[in-house]
């Protein structure tokens, strides 16, 4: 075992505060590695605040880890001493299941294995990335490549595939009209991932605010969810939806923009149950759907598409003595688009 820094959340009413945990040794299947960033993903503020009720104190948040490789189990093949990793949501699932050997391992039948606030196979709690090293199994471990930097490569591993696996699913590419509800932390990705997908890109958006960085991130059109006309101007216009907004929506009017067999996919998750008008996806056989992460080779392929394509998300960042601070700004929704932590001063 070792003893790393670490940023920990105490209860659901206290500040982060630094402290140390303890990482397993490293068996023949691990990899170990120094953290070098760590995305804020808004799950994590949703987890340390106990408001999906099943934290576990002290938590150590963090899903959207990049670093580099310290040290490999006896048995590890596809891994070696300095290599450039990183680890997003879950740190290992059943792999026995139908999902699991189907390589879906995000849907296990067991329930993945959260890289935070879970317990993991040797049975003690799991702790994230807002700490100075880790120890996972190779499997669950993805390749940064090289011309990715680490900081903007992190918030990739949560936020980068949660969109890209559903523009995937769903075909999004030339010819196909896609719309982003949200330009936040998951919205901004979708809009780089499918402007870059050569998909047509609008973004729904509660204002027009945003709407000279939504252009310049890769949209071709920019609405105001605010004004009614949006709604009827864009009747039956999109292929594809992706909602990223955390909110109870009127889904019959999102579902209204959908054209003939359009889709629109949940990625968010609002506290309260959303009402379905059934008439809305009947009259134009229409589909409600939602969409969670993505595999580990859909990550894997997700880093290489953004290595090839130039895509990077927009981050700030941080150092740990600010996560507290970040925290207020995410919820206020005063970042553009994501904070990552330089854990330097975390490691030893
Ligand atoms: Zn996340
Ligand atoms: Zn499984």
């Amino acid at each position: 075992m070792s003893t790393v820094a670490a940023y920990a959340a105490p209860s659901a009413s206290e500040p982060l505060v630094k402290t140390t945990i303890t990482r397993r040794e490293v068996g023949p299947h691990d990899v170990a590695f120094d953290i070098h960033f760590a995305g804020i993903c808004h799950s994590d503020i949703h987890t340390v605040r106990d408001e999906w009720g099943r934290a576990n104190y002290p938590v150590v948040p963090g899903h959207e880890i990049a670093g580099i490789v310290t040290e490999v189990g006896s048995e590890v093949t596809g891994f070696r001493v300095g290599d450039r990793v990183g680890v997003g949501c879950f740190v290992d699932s059943c792999r026995e299941c139908a999902q699991c050997r189907a390589g879906e391992e995000q849907y296990c039948a067991k329930g993945m294995v959260g890289t935070y606030n879970a317990i993991g196979r040797d049975g003690e709690p799991t702790q994230g990335g807002y700490s100075g090293a880790i120890v996972v199994d190779e499997n669950y471990v993805l390749r940064i490549p090289d011309s990715l930097p680490l900081d903007a490569a992190a918030p990739l591993l949560c936020a980068g595939i949660t969109l890209y696996s559903p523009l995937r699913h769903w075909n999004a590419g030339p010819g196909t009209r896609v719309a982003v509800i949200g330009l936040g932390g998951l919205g901004h990705m979708g809009v780089k991932l499918a402007h870059a997908m050569g998909a047509h890109v609008t973004v729904l958006s509660q204002s027009l605010k945003k709407m000279e960085d939504g252009l310049r991130l890769g949209a071709d059109e920019y609405y105001a969810t605010s004004d009614p006309e949006t709604f009827s101007t864009l009747r039956g216009s999109f292929d594809l939806i992706l909602n990223t907004v955390s909110a109870n929506l009127n889904l019959g009017r999102y579902l209204g923009l959908l054209a003939l067999d359009g889709t629109m996919v949940e990625l968010g998750m609002p506290e309260q149950p959303m009402s379905v008008p059934a008439g809305a996806l009947i009259s134009g056989r229409r589909r409600l759907a939602g969409s969670l992460i993505g595999s580990i080779a859909e990550t894997q392929e997700m880093l290489d598409f953004c290595a090839e394509h130039g895509v990077r998300p927009e981050i700030e960042v941080i150092t740990p003595d600010y996560i507290n601070e970040a925290y207020e700004r995410v919820v206020a929704s005063d970042v553009r688009y994501r904070f990552v932590i330089d854990t330097q001063s975390l490691r030893s």
